[in-house]
């Protein structure tokens, strides 16, 4: 049989339990996972990528599943060098159609074999995003119900 590998690429600044849950979705139907952290020039994140990964490997510990890697530039020119059509992205709201839309469009028109297939979260997870754990953490608030244990700890050590 055929191993089937999917590329779940994004910020990751942190990890949130909303990320957790689609790359449990994702690894029901995918054999394996490369979730990969990148970093957009526009946005200004609030850990740098090492931290991101370090976070991430300690999130999914123990998943064989799963492999946590870094890239610069474009997705296309990455799953070109990886070998790979299939990219995950989550789908919180209406929302994020739009943006989720307009990625996976230019993508396809790049890369013509690119497939990018969402899964929603559940629906406690639907108002969770990255930007919200970092807003609640820089007014030193409660963030325990939205991140892992390894976050928290890395969020209270700043
Ligand atoms: P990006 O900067 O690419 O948006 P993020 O790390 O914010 O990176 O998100 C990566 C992907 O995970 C995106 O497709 C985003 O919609 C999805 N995502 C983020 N938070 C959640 C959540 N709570 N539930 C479902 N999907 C999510």
């Amino acid at each position: 049989m055929k191993i089937k590998t999917a590329i779940y690429p994004g910020s990751f600044d942190p990890i949130t339990f909303g990320h957790l849950d689609i790359i449990r979705r994702a690894g029901k139907i995918f054999d394996r996972l490369i979730v990969s952290v990148f970093t957009h020039s526009a946005k200004k994140p609030m850990f740098t990528v090492e931290e991101r990964v370090d976070m991430l490997r300690s999130a999914l510990k123990g998943n064989k599943k799963v492999k946590i890697e870094r890239f610069e530039g474009l997705l296309v020119d990455y799953l070109r060098k990886k070998k790979v059509n299939v990219v995950i992205r989550g789908l919180r709201a209406i929302s994020d159609l739009e943006y989720e839309f307009q990625i996976a469009a230019i993508n396809r028109t790049l890369y013509g074999g690119v497939e990018t297939v969402f899964f929603m979260p559940r629906q406690r997870y639907t108002y969770l995003s990255s930007s919200v754990v970092r807003d609640i953490a820089h007014f030193g608030g409660d963030v325990s119900k939205l991140v892992p244990p390894y976050v928290i700890k890395k969020i209270k050590s700043r």
